[in-house]
């Protein structure tokens, strides 16, 4: 009786068991009227992300690429990395793996670098964190010795006129913590980098010392390039980190003639020949029509520039990797090209886009990422007109945690392209701490995170398929 009982028991559990799969299996309505056809890239979409989160091969790549060392313009770090992405290509079994000169500038940072608070009454003499700015001259071998005047504007410098005669100027307008997006905060204090040392040089300055361009305080001083009026006379030019920034600051309000003595040994050489590297899967359909992925090989020389930008080069390897991996035959080349020289100036980009090779080829859309190894966020879809017509692949990114299709993309490597009619594209990773690394000592392969990086190359990689197969 017993027995029967639980017999019966578990013959009326096994029922509700099936009846709830059954009820759980039904269509949802909105499923219902989604069919697999409105989605078909969705099943790729799944290969290529099982792929790359398996392989995680973008880490790989940015391993071997920055185990050759920091890879400034024109320096023989620079001439390894164009070696070792040509043979990193080739043994992918890429199509086409050539490198095509450039012609690009040589600065050279020097041995000595250094800047100290010099007979202060209140702290002695105290050494700063510098770094000398890209392209900056040096100082006399002595040094430049000079009282300071603090400034946050150009609008504030012109206002010292005479006051900043014989004088070192120290810019000292942080980064605007308020905004969201990071490269807004950026753009907020970038031109005391850029255009300081002409603007302070046209009121007889010295030299210059700028806050260097992160929202930490920390000891780091960040590089970067600055450019020279032709009209205002050459002088030598520093970042300071913003610990020391801040310090300086401080000291200055209680001791306003305290001084600076600066030495830099850096200049600039004659031009030296150099190279981008390209590789690619061609079309099988329409092989001169490219989807260009991209990222520019070279880097600052304090660090191995993993995040700026060894990760956009890594990612574009990867996505075609992850492409002829998964056995995809793209009916447009969907083409990956590391430019040489976007720090100093752009050149390999200006090259690329001349270059007798791209007569009979037409460029579709270009994508290049230089905004750091982080996780992908949002993806860019051009001019508003372009835009409207890719928005429909929003749904492929979804699954990969972008939510966002917004117009907008481009980079200082493909903006050359733009004249050619091809398609400026995007993809937007979290901006939060690429500024922490962003140009300093920091900016090394441990910063970058292994699955982040391989999301940003999962992402390119649906993106250029796409456009291969679908055109825009
Ligand atoms: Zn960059």
């Amino acid at each position: 009786m017993a027995q029967r009982d639980t017999k019966r028991e578990i013959l009326i559990s096994s029922v509700i068991i099936i009846l709830a799969f059954m009820i759980l299996s039904l269509p949802t309505p909105a499923a219902a009227q989604e069919k697999p056809q409105d989605k078909p890239y969705l099943d790729i979409v799944g290969r290529l992300s099982a792929l790359g989160l398996q392989d995680e091969g973008a880490y790989e790549i940015l391993r071997k690429l920055t185990s050759v060392g920091p890879r400034l313009t024109g320096s023989p770090g620079a001439a390894a990395g164009v070696e070792l992405m040509r043979q990193v290509m080739q043994d992918l079994g890429f199509d086409n793996v050539h490198i095509e000169p450039v012609t690009v500038n040589r600065w050279v940072r020097g041995g000595t670098e250094k800047a100290r608070i010099i007979g202060s009454t209140i702290v002695g003499n105290i050494p700063l964190m510098i770094c000398a700015l890209g392209g900056s001259i040096g100082t006399p071998e002595l040094g430049v010795t000079a009282p300071m005047v603090e400034v946050r504007s150009f609008q504030e410098l012109r206002a010292l006129g005479e006051g900043v005669r014989n004088r070192i100027v120290f810019f000292n307008r942080p980064m605007d913590r308020k905004l969201i997006q990071t490269f807004g905060a950026y753009g907020s204090a970038a031109d005391q980098r850029v255009r300081g040392a002409s603007e302070a040089a046209k009121l007889g300055a010295l030299a210059v010392l700028v806050r260097s361009l992160t929202l930490r305080i920390d000891d780091f001083p960040h590089t970067g390039l600055l450019e020279y009026d032709p009209a205002a006379p050459k002088i030598p030019a520093a970042a300071v980190s913003t610990a020391g920034a801040e310090f300086l600051s401080a000291l200055l309000r209680k001791e306003p003639d305290v001084r600076v003595q600066l030495e830099l040994s850096c200049k600039n050489l004659a031009p030296v020949p150099s190279a981008n590297v390209v590789g690619e899967i061609r079309g099988s359909e329409r092989p001169d029509e490219i989807i260009l992925v991209g990222g520019h090989l070279d880097s600052w020389d304090l660090a191995v520039g993993a995040h700026d930008d060894g990760a956009g080069c890594a990612n574009a390897v990867e996505a075609l990797r992850l492409i002829k991996t998964a056995g995809l035959k793209p009916r447009r080349t969907i083409r990956a090209v590391m430019f040489m020289d976007e720090e100093f100036g752009g050149t390999g980009g200006r090259f690329y886009a001349m270059d007798e090779r791209r007569k009979g080829e037409k460029h579709l859309a270009a994508i290049e990422l230089d905004s750091g190894g982080f996780l992908p966020i949002a993806v860019g879809g051009g001019k508003p007109e372009v835009f409207e017509k890719l928005k429909k692949w929003e749904y492929v990114f979804k699954p990969l945690g972008i939510t966002m299709m917004r117009p907008g993309g481009g980079g200082v490597d493909v903006a050359p392209l733009a004249a050619q009619g091809t398609a400026l594209l995007g993809i937007s990773p979290d901006s939060q701490r690429y500024f922490d690394v962003h140009h300093s000592g920091l900016d090394i392969l441990e910063s970058v995170h292994p699955r982040e990086l391989e999301l940003g190359a999962i992402s390119l990689a649906i993106y250029a398929y796409i456009l291969a197969q679908e055109g825009i």
